[in-house]
């Protein structure tokens, strides 16, 4: 079953990804479980990913705002940073990036693409962990660029409010249409989680799902940063503000159904792991799926992990949504050892 025509239509959009993504069939993993990717990698904007989704709303929104300049922040090498330097370029809007660290004297991986979309960078010199800091330089550059009359339309960090996290809940209905087309019903739809609003779009889209009677899978989270918004009420309010945006302010998420698994982020947001290079390494050689050390090959190696455990049958199947991040494959130290 669908739901009704356009739950999403009340919420401004602009037109930025290539959709839908496909969902592709890959090989066994575990006890037999058939693995599918939702490839949101293949978003197209600037290199896709993720962030593309919530991008369509969020610069919908600084549209609707009359915005002038579009700031946002992260580590140095931030798809998210990479993926709104694309849109403003798309868009014909200044963009302004709040980034970690210095700037580096040879710039490459995401960063380089961030500039070559003709992105402004500000480096704050600060920990790329250090969400805190990053954050507070956003909202003074912000205020800066505010008194000058520019009218920025300011993104939090991941781009993870109300209105970002829409871009997932709309994901989610179109990856269960597709898994629908494909006669399966997955065992578990799991993803890459770091500033929590891919994790409280996708609630939000189960919630409104479920609301119509439609049997869901459970929606797990691979945890990859110890960030701010890593937390669960977080992720639930989040979700609902998102529903409340799409006009299902009667549709709650309920907080029993956030699951997010710590095991897999080994020391710290952006630090590798051995197991997340060997997830990498196992992605390229099975169907040169291209993920990275910070996010995607850390969430594979959560999925393989749960899988190895046996939480999932010979005869299920599990969706991994591939939120992207290849970019940083081409940075310092982003190659897998
Ligand atoms: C941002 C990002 C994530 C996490 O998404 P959040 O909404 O911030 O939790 C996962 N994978 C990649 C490649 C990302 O760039």
């Amino acid at each position: 079953m669908t739901p009704p025509a356009g739950p999403f239509d009340r919420v401004n959009r602009v037109r930025l990804a290539t959709l839908p993504t496909p969902l592709e069939a890959g090989p066994a993993i575990g006890r037999g479980t058939s693995l599918w990717v939702k490839r949101d990698d293949l978003t197209g904007l600037g290199g896709g990913g993720n962030k593309a989704r919530k991008l369509e709303f969020l610069c919908g929104d600084a549209r609707a705002r009359g915005a002038g300049a579009l700031v946002t922040v992260g580590a140095a090498q931030s798809n998210h940073c990479r993926m709104t330097a694309a849109a403003g370029a798309t868009l014909g809007i200044d963009v302004h990036l709040v980034l970690s660290g210095d700037e580096p004297n040879d710039v490459q991986g995401n960063l380089l693409l961030s500039r070559l979309f003709g992105a402004s960078l500000h480096f704050t010199g600060t920990h790329e962990s250090d969400w805190h800091a990053l954050e507070s330089a956003r909202r003074s550059l912000t205020d800066e660029l505010e008194a000058a009359g520019l009218a920025p339309y300011s993104i939090p960090i991941g781009g993870s409010t109300p209105v970002g996290a829409v871009g997932y809940a709309a994901a989610l209905v179109e990856l269960m249409d597709q898994c629908d087309a494909a006669r399966i019903a997955p065992a578990a739809v799991v993803f890459t989680s770091s500033s929590g609003g891919t994790h409280a779009g996708l609630l939000a889209g189960r919630a409104l799902l479920a609301a119509q009677d439609i049997a869901m899978p459970p929606i797990v989270a691979i945890g990859v940063a110890k960030g701010v918004n890593l937390g669960r009420p977080d992720v639930v309010d989040l979700g609902n503000e998102a529903l409340g945006l799409t006009g299902h302010g009667d549709v709650a998420i309920d907080p029993d159904d956030v699951e997010i698994d710590p095991r897999w982020i080994g020391d710290d947001y952006a630090v590798p792991t051995a197991a997340g290079d060997d997830a990498i390494i196992w992605a390229a050689s099975q169907r040169g799926w291209l993920m990275d050390r910070t996010y995607t090959g850390k969430g594979l190696s959560g999925l393989l992990g749960l899988a190895e455990e046996g939480r999932f049958g010979p005869s299920d199947h599990v969706v991994f949504i591939h939120t992207g991040g290849w970019p940083a494959l081409f940075a310092e130290q982003g190659r897998p050892d």
